[in-house]
């Protein structure tokens, strides 16, 4: 058995990004690999590879929820509380 390509386990240019967040939350959101590729300084053949075995469809749902919705929770809390 000879050496594998690009199998080298824990070496994938998406899971040791340090960006990582950012570039799966762009993702998410529909920027395209080779462009968010570019932007971050990453192979986009690597990206798509992380994007498609590394994101699960469960962990892009999440980033699209996030999106979605906002942190406005302070719309209905009032401040009346903020007695000096
Ligand atoms: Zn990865």
């Amino acid at each position: 058995m000879g050496r594998q390509k690009g199998s080298r386990t824990g070496r994938c240019q998406g899971c040791n990004h340090l960006e990582r967040v950012r570039i799966e939350r762009l993702l998410a959101a529909g920027a395209s690999i080779k462009g968010t590729a570019r932007k971050f300084t990453i192979d986009h053949h690597a990206l798509r590879r992380h994007w498609i075995n590394h994101v699960s469809a469960e962990a892009r749902a999440t980033y699209i929820v996030g999106l979605a919705r906002p942190r406005i929770s302070s719309k209905k809390s009032s401040r009346m509380n903020l007695s000096p």
